[in-house]
């Protein structure tokens, strides 16, 4: 089955084609990074009018350089939330529009179910069971998780996402926007120890996480240090401290998901599982109780088009269809979704 997939959910025009027996044919992306950056954010009606320029060029595109006939697909999938709804219904209303014109299905997917299933993309996919750390810029979740659609919640953030705690930081330090890789790369030259901050909530039991306070200490420390004055060695030392105690909290999370589920295989996707500190201190910490840590590509962690082809695909093929209807919500809790049988995937 040969599924193309379509992601608009936020700044970044994802479209690729995958094929259930010869795995990722092509992707393409535009992010839109450049245009929202000198608002410090994304602006939705910026974003949604420039998912209508790019969406047909890209999709020309994947299938020129798949080497497949346009329209040579036998179903769409599409991002159907959560998102913002003005992004996500120019990918919907083009998914279905095309599906319609080819006489194919379309099927609205979860974007979170697309971050999650990305590892599966790679060489040494996971198998279930396995719990997952989704770290994004709208998300901090633990989950459970059994099979496609098989989802508990394990814990998840009560205020600030993890990417969100990396953009609002590096914001305060006069940072461009996304601010996740740019922390990363000024922490490169950090410092350790200089700056100490808070591992939020890992001092109490539980899965959950609180991101919002730590950007009020980098704040204070910030501004003890001198602001925007300070010197361009404190400022790679602050954004050290910051990633150590970001990644820290989320290892020290992990860990006792891993324990409390008995379960040895952790997978981390979304955004922030680009980072590399983030990706060592887990694998180390899996290893150390003889598990083993997934994870997607780079490129495959943030938004793409790739992860929407491939779990539409899964879903598409075992028989789950859209209504008639053009579908984008702009919450969508991932535990509502219909689980289907391992033996269909
Ligand atoms: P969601 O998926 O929750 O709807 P989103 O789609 O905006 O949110 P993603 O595209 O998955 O989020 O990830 C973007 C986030 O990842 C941003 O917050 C960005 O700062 C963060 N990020 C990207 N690379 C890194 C990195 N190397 N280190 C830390 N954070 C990173
Ligand atoms: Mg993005
Ligand atoms: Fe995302």
């Amino acid at each position: 089955m040969r599924i193309l997939g379509i992601e608009t959910s936020c700044d970044e025009t994802g479209v690729a084609l995958y094929d259930s027996e010869r795995g990722l044919l092509a992707d393409a992306l535009f992010s839109q990074i450049d245009l929202h950056r000198i608002y410090g954010g994304v602006v939705p009606e910026l974003a949604s009018r420039d998912h209508v320029k790019r969406l047909v060029p890209l999709m020309r595109e994947v299938f020129t350089r798949a080497g497949v006939a346009e329209g040579d697909v036998d179903g769409v999938a599409y991002t159907a939330g959560p998102g913002l709804v003005g992004a996500l219904l120019v990918g919907a209303a083009c998914a279905k529009a095309l599906a319609f014109a080819w006489g194919v299905p379309a099927l609205g997917v979860h974007h979170m179910e697309g971050h999650l299933l990305a590892p599966m993309l790679e060489e040494n996919p996971p198998e279930f069971p396995f719990v997952a750390l989704l770290v994004s810029g709208g998300h901090t979740q633990l989950v459970r998780v059994d099979g496609i659609g098989r989802y508990q919640l394990l814990g998840e953030s009560l205020d600030d996402a993890a990417g969100e705690a990396f953009d609002k930081t590096a914001k305060l330090m006069g940072l461009p926007y996304p601010g996740g890789p740019e922390i990363a790369r000024l922490a490169q030259t950090g410092e350790p120890g200089r700056f100490v901050f808070p591992r939020p909530m890992t001092d109490r039991p539980g899965l959950d996480f609180s991101f919002s306070g730590l950007k009020t200490s980098v704040l204070n420390a910030w501004q003890q240090a001198g602001g925007s004055d300070v010197d361009s060695q404190t400022r790679c030392d602050i954004a050290l401290g910051f990633e150590h105690a970001v990644v820290e909290t989320l290892t020290i999370k992990c860990r006792r998901a891993l324990k409390s589920t008995g379960l040895k295989r952790l997978v981390i996707a979304g955004g922030v599982s680009a980072n590399r500190r983030l990706r060592e201190s887990l694998g180390r910490m899996a290893h150390g109780l003889n598990g083993e840590l997934f994870y997607a590509r780079p490129e495959f962690c943030t938004d793409n088009g790739a992860m929407i082809a491939y779990a539409g695909c899964q879903r598409l093929q075992a028989g789950q269809r859209d209504s008639a209807g053009i579908e984008a919500r702009a919450r969508w809790p991932m535990e509502q979704l219909p689980a289907i049988d391992q033996a269909d995937s």
